[in-house]
């Protein structure tokens, strides 16, 4: 089956592929198509749905799509669905890393839990819409570790393998991640069709 990924973010795209190896996946420009999603909803799973809809009403073919958030808990759930604009409208990973860093400063480290959630969802026509989560758990670091990885990775520590996400190779963290744990379970739907 074809799937059209409805991403246009190169760092998540790359570990999706991975992921859903050997599934093959289409990237929306290699044929041509131009797709962009306002993420307007209120939950992870509203803005997931959204971004594969946007691009099915183009393809109407089965599309796949995710939303992530970074909880922190010492932030009452932030920045959650904010994630990619923590620190305003056109901030950069580095920008959105310091906003917490600099939050998460006066916080004791056994307070600074957080985790990562992913809602993938599979859409298959418009009837057929399928939503598959992953979470996994760490610490928010207040300095920087590590040069993998994207977003809020090399301030997340997973203390299982004592390291933060940007200091494990991407076949490490996609063994483990929020992503890999979303994915895997739409994969192995796939593989049960
Ligand atoms: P999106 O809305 O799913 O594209 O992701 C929201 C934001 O969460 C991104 O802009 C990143 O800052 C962050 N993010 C998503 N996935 C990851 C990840 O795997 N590691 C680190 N940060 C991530």
């Amino acid at each position: 089956m074809k799937l059209y990924l409805a991403s246009n973010n190169p760092d998540k795209r790359k570990e999706i592929v991975k992921i859903l190896r050997p599934h093959g996946i289409i990237l929306p420009e290699e044929e041509g198509i131009k797709f962009h999603a306002e993420e307007t909803g209120k939950t992870l799973k509203e803005n997931a749905l959204i971004k594969a809809r946007a691009l099915y009403e183009l393809v109407h073919k089965p599309v796949i799509s995710d939303d992530t958030g970074l909880m922190c808990d010492f932030l009452d759930g932030a920045p959650g669905i904010y994630s990619a604009r923590f620190a305003g409208e056109n901030a950069t990973y580095k920008d959105n890393r310091r906003k917490l860093i600099e939050l998460a400063k006066n916080v004791p480290p056994e307070k600074r839990t957080a985790s990562f959630v992913t809602v993938a969802v599979l859409m298959l026509d418009e009837k057929n819409i399928l939503f598959f989560e992953g979470k996994v758990d760490g610490i928010i670091l207040t300095e920087e570790r590590g040069t993998s990885g994207f977003g809020y990775d090399p301030i997340f520590y997973y203390p299982a393998l004592g390291m933060t996400f940007a200091e494990m190779p991407i076949e490490v963290k996609n063994q483990i991640s929020h992503r890999y744990r979303a994915f895997s379970k739409l994969k192995k739907y796939l593989d049960s069709l």
